[in-house]
Parts: C-alpha cells; sequence; structure tokens
C-alpha cells in the first residue's frame, strides 16, 4: 500500500483540525434549524464520519450515491443517482457532503437536482476542491482544503475501489496507473 504512495498531500492530522473547523461553523450557522445532511457515496462516507462528529446541533442524515466516473481518472460528464434519498426534503435545510469538487459536473447535477425538491435551504460542503479543473461554476460552502490538479485517493477517495482507507490525502505513483 504504501510503496504505492507518491506524496502525501494532507495528512490525517491536517484533516482532524480543519475538519473540527467545518463542523463548527456548521453547527453555528444551522443553530435553531432542521438540518438533514446528505453525504455522497460511497466517496464522502470517512469525511461525513468524521464531520457529524464535530456537528453539536441536532441532525439527520442521509445518503444518496451517484455515478460520475467509471473506474479512470477523469470525468464521464454523465451523472446518474445509483441510491436516492429516503426522505422528502421540503420542510429541511439540505446540506450536501462531498468528497471532492472537480469538474463540478456532479455537484451541479445533484444541486439542480435537490433544489427542484424545494428544500428550505441548499447547501454543499465538501473536503478537497481542484478548482483548477472546474468546467461548471458551482457554489461552495464549507470547503476543507484546495489542491492542485492531482488525481488523489485516500479519506475516502479511491482509485478502482482501492486506498479508500488511507487516512491521509495522497497521490499515487503514476506506475500505479500504468499496471491497470
Ligand atoms: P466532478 O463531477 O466534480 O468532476 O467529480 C466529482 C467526483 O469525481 C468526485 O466525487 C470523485 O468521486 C471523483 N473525483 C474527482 N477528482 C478526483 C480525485 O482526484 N481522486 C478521486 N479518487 N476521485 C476524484
Ligand atoms: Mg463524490
Ligand atoms: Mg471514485
Amino acid at each position: 500500500m504504501r510503496e504505492d504512495i507518491a506524496q502525501v498531500l494532507v495528512t490525517g492530522e491536517q484533516i482532524k483540525q480543519r475538519v473540527k473547523e467545518l463542523g463548527e461553523a456548521i453547527s453555528r450557522d444551522y443553530e435553531g434549524k432542521d438540518l438533514l445532511v446528505v453525504g455522497i457515496l460511497k466517496g464522502a462516507i470517512i469525511f461525513l464520519a468524521d464531520l457529524v462528529r464535530e456537528i453539536t446541533i441536532p441532525i439527520t442524515l442521509d445518503f444518496m450515491a451517484v455515478s460520475s466516473y467509471g473506474s479512470g481518472t477523469s470525468s464521464s460528464g454523465v451523472v446518474r443517482i445509483l441510491k436516492d434519498l429516503e426522505v422528502p426534503v421540503e420542510d429541511k435545510h439540505v446540506l450536501i457532503v462531498e468528497d471532492i469538487v472537480d469538474t463540478g459536473l456532479t455537484l451541479k447535477y445533484l444541486l439542480d437536482n435537490l433544489r427542484a425538491r424545494q428544500p428550505l435551504s441548499l447547501k454543499c460542503c465538501t473536503i478537497l476542491d481542484k478548482p483548477e479543473r472546474r468546467l461548471v461554476d458551482v457554489q461552495i460552502d464549507y470547503r476543507g482544503f484546495c489542491i492542485p490538479d492531482y488525481f488523489v485517493v485516500g479519506y475516502g477517495l479511491d482509485y478502482n475501489q482501492k486506498y479508500r482507507h488511507l487516512p491521509d490525502i495522497c497521490v499515487l505513483k503514476p506506475e500505479v496507473y500504468r499496471r491497470s
């Protein structure tokens, strides 16, 4: 595992500190409001698990799964809902929790789709933002880290469904991609 990693971009310790700050900001902003936190499977699960434990107000949790990338490292641009919410959102403030905003196509799709269901409010929180690759304009309300244009794994993010459990956000060695 470790021999596949070229560089650690963000350490687990740095993530921990930042997630705490995000949780505090969210708790402050949604005080007294009915907040539904929507985790986007699978990439956001580790971030979501850490984030919600830093949130000090009552919340409810739900999940959506979407497909945007195939098995490779570039976006297909086609977004499909694989799993939808279990609850209606008209009476709720909705916060989408994402792993990374890259081209922005996935987030744009999610925002448009959820906005059409008329929630009380709709915002987004992502642990990583790769602004250099943006193709569509999307608003990010809570952002963990801005990173350069690297394909990263760890802290929930995968390459071919692997490396999600790494505690740091890492760049893989080029030969890992060449192998597959
Ligand atoms: P977007 O639609 O913004 O281009 O991409 C969103 C999705 O693509 C993310 O939720 C994530 O699943 C995947 N993605 C984008 N950049 C990366 C990356 O650097 N590493 C990994 N593992 N996935 C990425
Ligand atoms: Mg995602
Ligand atoms: Mg993926």
